[in-house]
């Protein structure tokens, strides 16, 4: 069982030091209370090395980035382990299991662990029970799914006395990620590279509206009946470039990928996630939007969108605090307190 009792330093252990887990130690260094006490990746490159070195500040941290997560937990003994290495339940639950079983409570990024229920409830519910058992907490955040298209709307129906159905949009701009970002999201391909690429496997547009939605209808008290997900092209009508990708009127420069979920046949969730490089080359504007109807009917537009990478990075640390002071168990984001920015000391339990 974690040990932590609330009247010292939370010890965090990063498990994953890319883009996510990079920055989230750099966070994790600017709070006055929590410290990075291990690290663990894979990359022969960051393997051996300090991880204040390894992930840009200016101070050596005296921790050793190392590739074997056994040595790495007991060594670092951490009240919390941030998992940021992948997407789908089935990569991190070895690493999930094996944090839960050396005591640690787990945050986690990836998409699926937003609401493991969706896609491996097997798995789920073996992830729950081993964190009673060791009397942890095991918690899937992250920018969306985790926050935008899903815990934000649940916070909202909190003014309502009915909710009928929910209507939500996430369009963002691409250009800024990397080359795997743009694969996935069939970039840069013609129409029919990207039919290919979508019944193949290799295109997927947005991982997490199954998990949004039963993460919203769960916290409603809603049964839903069916989840259907559609991805279409984004076909540019202009030249487009980042620094991964160059394209041409004609060619693919994102994918809509959209879901709605039904009770008795009638649709009470839309999801809409369109994501394109430089969307505002034809006259698209990026933002957050969420459209309860019910009493009373809801409209919230968050312009531009909240950015992905820094949200992400702070509602995996923001919720430290809440995670380490709650219950054992598998949770939600809906079932835990109202995320808050907390920067000053933590009060003793
Ligand atoms: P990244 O590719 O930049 O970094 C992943 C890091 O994990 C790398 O350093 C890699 O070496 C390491 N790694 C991978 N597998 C490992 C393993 N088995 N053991 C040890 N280290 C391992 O990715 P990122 O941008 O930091 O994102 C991490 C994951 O989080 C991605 O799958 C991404 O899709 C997901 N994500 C989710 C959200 C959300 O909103 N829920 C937001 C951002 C990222």
């Amino acid at each position: 069982m974690s040990e932590y009792r609330g009247t010292e330093a939370v010890r965090v252990l990063h498990w994953g030091l890319g883009a996510m887990g990079g920055a989230m130690v750099r966070l994790v260094s600017r709070r006055s209370l929590l410290v990075s006490v291990g690290a663990i990746d894979s990359d022969p490159g960051k393997v051996g090395r300090d991880l204040g070195e390894v992930v840009g500040l200016s101070a050596r941290t005296g921790v050793s980035v190392l590739s074997d997560p056994e040595r790495a937990l007991l060594h670092a003994r951490p009240d919390v382990t941030l998992i940021a290495t992948g997407s789908f339940v089935p990569e991190v639950w070895p690493q999930i299991r094996q944090a839960v079983e050396a005591g640690s409570n787990v945050i986690c990024i990836a998409e699926e662990m937003a609401y493991p229920w969706a896609g491996h409830p097997d798995l789920a519910e073996r992830m729950d029970e081993l964190a009673r058992a060791h009397g942890v907490t095991v918690l899937g955040t992250g920018i969306n799914p985790g926050f935008v298209l899903d815990t934000l709307i649940v916070a909202l129906t909190g003014v309502c006395q009915e909710v009928e159905s929910i209507r939500a949009a996430r369009i963002n701009d691409l250009s800024p990620f990397g080359p795997t970002v743009m694969r996935t999201q069939g970039v840069g391909t013609t129409p029919e590279e990207f039919a290919r690429g979508l019944e193949t496997g290799t295109i997927v547009g947005h991982v997490g509206f199954p998990e949004s939605m039963l993460l919203i209808a769960r916290a409603l008290g809603w049964d839903l009946d069916e989840v259907e997900e559609n991805r279409e092209p984004i076909i540019s009508q202009t030249e487009r470039e980042t620094p991964h990708v160059k394209m041409r009127p004609g060619q693919v420069a994102g994918c809509r990928h959209t879901a709605v979920a039904k009770v008795g046949g009638r649709v009470v969730i839309e999801l809409e996630h369109p994501q394109q490089i430089h969307p505002h080359l034809e006259g698209v504007e990026t933002g957050d939007y969420i459209e309860i109807r019910g009493v009373p009917n809801i409209s919230l537009a968050i312009k531009p969108e909240i950015p992905g990478g820094i949200g992400t990075v702070a509602i995996a640390v923001n919720m430290i605090e809440p995670v380490v002071r709650s219950g054992p168990g598998l949770k939600t984001m809906a079932d835990m307190p109202v995320p808050r920015c907390l920067v000053k000391e933590l009060a003793p339990v």
